[in-house]
C-alpha cells in the first residue's frame, strides 16, 4: 500500500499548523509546531512568503491530503466522483472522505492518529454490520454498525486507547455514536459541512481542481 513518506512533523511545519499526525505526541510540548513553528528548510525561519491565489489553493489541497493521509490520485478521485453528483462539490467531497472507515474509526477514538486507525482497519480489527472489512477507504453509511473483532487485541488495549483519545479530543462527533463497553460505533447520519466543522476550506480545493 502506497503511503506518504515525508516525516509527519515536517508536513505540519510546512502547513504552519498542527495536523495531529502523531497521536499522543501532538498534544504535548514535544510537538514540532510548539517548538519550531516555521517552515522546514534553511529559509523557513525568515518568515512566510506571500501566496498567490493558486498558491493558496494548492496549500489548502496539500493540507487536506496530509490531514486525511491521502495520496494525490486518491484525493483527486474524490473530487472526480463529487463533481458528477448534484449538490455542493466541496461538501460531497468532504463527506466521502469523512465517511471512510479509517476516518470513522479515528473520529470515534479507536485510533490515536489516522495512520493508526488505518493500520488497525487493514489488519482486520473491525467488522461492519457483522462482516469483516479491512479496506480503509470503505464508505460507511448512515445506520452502519462497526464493531471491534473479538479475539484480536485484548480488552486492555482498546480501553487504554479509548482513554488516551478521550483525554486528547474530548467529544465524539455528533454523527457517530460510540458504545465504549461494547466496542461499537454506529454511524447515525452522514456528516454535513456544519457538523464536521472542518478547518479545511473545501471551496479553495474545488477551485484548485476546476482550474
Ligand atoms: Fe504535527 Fe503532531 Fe508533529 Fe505536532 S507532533 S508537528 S501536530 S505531527
Amino acid at each position: 500500500m502506497a503511503r506518504i513518506l515525508e516525516p509527519k512533523c515536517r508536513q505540519c511545519r510546512r502547513e504552519g499548523e498542527k495536523l495531529y499526525l502523531k497521536g499522543e505526541r501532538c498534544y504535548t510540548s514535544k510537538c514540532a509546531i510548539v517548538k519550531r513553528n516555521y517552515a522546514p528548510g534553511v529559509h523557513g525561519v525568515k518568515g512566510k512568503p506571500r501566496l498567490t491565489e493558486f498558491g493558496t489553493q494548492l496549500r489548502e489541497k496539500q493540507k487536506a491530503k496530509r490531514t486525511y493521509r491521502l495520496l494525490e490520485t486518491q484525493f483527486r478521485n474524490y473530487y472526480e466522483t463529487a463533481i458528477k453528483k448534484p449538490g455542493n462539490t466541496g461538501e460531497l467531497m468532504l463527506r466521502m472522505i469523512e465517511s471512510r472507515l479509517d476516518n470513522v474509526v479515528y473520529r470515534a477514538g479507536f485510533g490515536s492518529s489516522r495512520d493508526l486507525a488505518r493500520q488497525l482497519v487493514s489488519h482486520g480489527h473491525f467488522l461492519v454490520n457483522g462482516t469483516p472489512v479491512n479496506i480503509a477507504s470503505f464508505q460507511t453509511k448512515a445506520g452502519d454498525v462497526i464493531t471491534v473483532k473479538q479475539n484480536k487485541k485484548g480488552e486492555a488495549y482498546w480501553e487504554n486507547l479509548l482513554k488516551i483519545t478521550d483525554q486528547q479530543r474530548g467529544e465524539i462527533p455528533s454523527w457517530l455514536q460510540v458504545d465504549r463497553k461494547g466496542y461499537q460505533i454506529t454511524v447515525t447520519q452522514l456528516p454535513s459541512m456544519e457538523i464536521i466543522q472542518s478547518p479545511i476550506n473545501m471551496t479553495l480545493i474545488v477551485e484548485f481542481y476546476s482550474r
